[in-house]
């Protein structure tokens, strides 16, 4: 149960300006509890008068907000040859963000690099160490979130990693997640249904939400669809199995034809024949992945990941692909393009200490 104070802090959050009277109202709270309750979330300094709010006629409300410089969390996303750092405010915008090319290696040089860039980027953005609630690390893998353990990562080529040593290291409270559990954690607000997240990015990953919660699976292997053989006997996969997803429908993929995916797209709609291919190439194997998954769960299939920034001016062509596979559909409606692009991750991970600091209000 949360309290009343943590539910009106969230309905502020929600609604973004909202007056006292419709607050009471709308959570079904009397007059003076809103009335003492707002008192104190101002005093705290959470919640500030923003303005008045245009009303019909009578006097004018004064509209809450959430305070933008109150507190904020801190999400680190690790990849194999990156490291992107985001910062965010309670009313979950991003006030500061950073990527470097850093190759993953579990030693502890490694590990204070991290810290090393930590400092340096919350020093750039004037963040003082008191206002940070903690700090998310996402990580290509299958993590324990509460043994704090990295329990597989082909990616990082890691098996069974204990990480909690990088809380004393940080000096912060640090939460671990999947990074495609993360990915789809950032799409949450804009998700109404039950949805299948599939991570386009350097190693193809997904994430499951249902009844607005993740799905972690029993060993918190759920959602591995890069392993998933859509080729018999095809391609090589990085685990060493051949004709996974991810052979075919990572990011690395289109990167053998471009320096970047900025450069490939831009070859693409320039007309070069080679990326054309390649593209189609790339389309018809996305199609029989995701066509799978919606055999499997009949839900919305969002396309995230570096690749799925891409996709919203390829929809069309994709949707045709699809139709292909999918004899019980009779459109594609459930085929959704991702809000956050690179920073879904980071983003996501970060939102852990923002949630739980509401809920705990
Ligand atoms: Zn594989």
């Amino acid at each position: 149960m949360i309290s009343n104070k943590a539910k009106i802090a969230k309905f502020i959050l929600k609604n973004k300006e909202i007056s006292k009277p419709e607050i009471a109202t709308q959570l079904d709270l009397s007059m003076p509890t809103v009335l003492q309750i707002v008192k104190n979330l101002i005093d705290e300094g959470l919640v500030v008068q923003s303005g008045k709010q245009a009303s019909k006629g009578g006097r004018k409300a004064t509209a809450l907000s959430i305070a933008e410089d109150f507190i904020f969390s801190i999400g680190i996303d690790i990849t194999a040859n990156h490291v992107s750092y985001v910062a965010i405010d309670l009313n979950r915008h991003v006030v500061g963000k950073l990527r470097m090319k850093k190759r993953f290696e579990h030693v502890l040089s490694y590990y204070e690099d991290l810290q090393y860039h930590l400092d340096h980027f919350l020093q750039e953005i004037d963040l003082p160490r008191e206002k940070i609630l903690g700090i998310g690390v996402s990580l290509p893998g299958i993590i324990d979130r509460s043994k704090q353990m990295l329990i597989r990562s082909h990616v990082l080529k890691q098996n069974h990693v204990s990480l909690k040593f990088l809380e004393s290291l940080f000096d912060y409270p640090i939460f671990f997640e999947n990074d495609a559990n993360s990915a789809l954690f950032a799409e949450m607000s804009y998700i109404k249904k039950n949805t299948i997240y599939v991570s386009l990015s350097n190693s193809v990953g997904g994430s499951i939400c249902i009844d607005q919660s993740i799905y972690m699976g029993d060993g918190f292997k759920s959602a591995e669809f890069g392993h998933m053989i859509i080729i018999p006997d095809g391609e090589v996969c990085y685990c060493g199995k051949k004709g996974c997803a991810d052979a075919y429908c990572s990011a690395q993929v289109l990167l053998k034809y471009a320096d970047s995916l900025e450069q490939f797209f831009e070859r693409l709609n320039q007309g070069d024949a080679r990326i054309q291919e390649a593209w189609q190439r790339y389309l018809d194997h996305l199609s029989i992945l995701v066509s799978n998954l919606r055999m499997t769960f009949d839900c919305d299939i969002m396309l995230g990941g570096y690749v799925g920034g891409y996709m919203k001016q390829y929809m069309a062509e994709f949707y045709q692909k699809v139709m292909r596979y999918n004899l019980f559909d009779e459109d594609t409606t459930y085929l959704k393009n991702c809000h956050y692009e690179k920073e879904a991750s980071a983003i996501g991970v970060a939102l852990h200490f923002v949630e739980n600091y509401f809920n705990k209000l």
